[in-house]
């Protein structure tokens, strides 16, 4: 919408969003848990995105309930990170009256189904169908003159002097192009990799399971119930009671290892493979992880909680404990996170930006990252014109019918 030109998507899918932008707990999250310094960029992306995600579903009347979030603390220790998160949610640009701080006995009053020590409650967080809202984006971004290329599966890119060379498989016809911007979500590592950029990372793929809650105890809660991570390094390890958009309550994901970024098959066939991605280069990134206490111990607790049904549910047992084995119904749909390991074995917590050869490249692109992705989107292309990487495209900024670029621009103090 900002510039003209000849602007391709590639995409090995027969469709958009077939990945983790629709395998996801389809929450467009507030950003009251993310460290207003060290995850700034995810902080503000996802505030900014938050507004942008609410007109867009207005506009385009797709689903978007307001279902807020409970994150509770399971002992008194935790309770110090639940009063955390109020300073990094006003840090964060949060209204006060979004966000409120309970103690066990007034949650043992607002929710009997709910077993913590206190809660801090998120009231606007949103359960929203991402699956939908990525397939309305595409066609706003067609009508503006963006051609999508689905089933073109990228092979090989090749660097020329002035341009890349991009080779599809199943025979299609290569593409020549001046610019390729590489966010091929659990794929982007090795897009960076294939043109000689990002060496230093390596990336690990987990696949997160949900079941589906039986809706005759759909009442027990009627927010999201996450708990304060246990591991703050891996917060993606703990599962929750998840409300969904049309109603449904599932719980999950869990953080399965498996070996690729579409790998939703049973676990039983990934063990080889697995071991193969393990030894992938470069595999100091990855040794020195598994030198880390805690990650073998809970590698292997994710796994026993993708074969046992009774695992998974004992975790959210925990905070939901009425909760029993023949309430989980049926499995969700599973989804991929592939985070990234930096050199010294620590999984990154932000997105990474690298520039490449006549391209640049965002790996980690983890969550929040569905809700953060229209301000992220505009905060690329800013940064992308401040590095003269733009200059082949003829600037000219259309009106917008739904979002407006000022708004965003001042929100994520851009430059432009
Ligand atoms: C289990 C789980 C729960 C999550 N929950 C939430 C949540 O509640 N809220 C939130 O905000 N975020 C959440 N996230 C994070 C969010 O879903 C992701 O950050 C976001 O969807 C990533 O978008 P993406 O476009 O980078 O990746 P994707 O959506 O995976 O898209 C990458 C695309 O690249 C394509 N591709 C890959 N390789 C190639 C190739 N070689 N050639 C052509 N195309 C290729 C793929 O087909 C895919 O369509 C969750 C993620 C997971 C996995």
């Amino acid at each position: 919408a900002r510039y003209d030109g000849r602007i391709v998507v590639l995409e090995r899918e027969p469709a958009v969003a077939e990945h983790a932008s629709r395998r996801n707990t389809g929450v467009v999250h507030q950003p009251f848990y993310l460290h207003p310094r060290d995850q700034r960029l995810f902080a503000r992306a996802a505030r900014v995105s938050y507004g942008l995600w609410l007109k867009y579903a207005r506009e385009k009347g797709l689903p978007a309930k307001e279902v807020g979030t409970y994150e509770v603390a399971l002992a008194d220790k935790d309770v110090d990170v639940l009063e955390k998160y109020v300073g990094y949610a006003a840090e964060n640009g949060m209204a006060a009256n979004e966000v409120e701080l309970l103690d066990g006995r007034e949650m043992g009053r607002r929710e009997p189904n709910i077993a913590c020590v206190g809660a801090f409650l998120s009231k606007t967080d949103t359960a929203v169908d991402f699956h939908a809202f990525t397939d309305a984006l595409r066609k706003d971004a067609e009508a503006l003159g963006v051609t999508f290329l689905t089933g073109s599966s990228v092979s090989r890119i090749d660097v020329k002097e002035n341009d890349v060379d991009v080779a599809l498989d199943g025979g299609k016809p290569p593409l020549q192009t001046r610019y390729l911007i590489g966010c091929a979500g659990g794929d982007a590592v090795d897009i960076a990799h294939e043109m000689g950029v990002g060496l230093e990372y390596t990336d690990l793929h987990f696949r997160g399971e949900y079941w589906v809650v039986d809706e005759r105890v759909a009442n027990l809660v009627g927010r999201n119930v996450y708990s304060v991570p246990r591991h703050p390094d891996l917060p993606f390890l703990d599962p929750h009671w998840v409300v969904r958009w049309n109603g449904r309550r599932e719980i999950g994901p869990n953080a399965v290892p498996v070996a690729g970024s579409h790998a939703y098959d049973s676990l039983a066939r990934q063990v080889l493979p697995w071991i193969a991605k393990f030894y992938e280069p470069p595999i100091e990134n990855k040794l020195r992880l598994l030198l880390s206490p805690d990650f073998l111990a809970l590698t292997a607790t994710e796994m026993w909680s993708s074969v046992s049904k009774g695992e998974m549910m004992r975790r959210v047992q925990r905070f939901v404990p009425a909760l029993r084995k023949e309430h989980l119904v049926g499995p969700g749909i599973a989804g991929i996170r592939t985070p990234v390991i930096n050199r010294k074995g620590a999984i990154i917590k932000e997105a990474i930006e690298v520039p490449g050869p006549h391209s640049y490249h965002i790996l980690n692109y983890n969550s929040p990252g569905a809700t953060g992705s229209p301000a992220f989107a505009a905060y690329l292309v800013d940064r992308l014109a401040a590095r003269g990487d733009l200059g082949h495209l003829k600037r000219n900024p259309k009106p917008q019918n739904v979002w407006d670029w000022d708004t965003v621009a001042k929100g994520m103090g851009l430059g432009t």
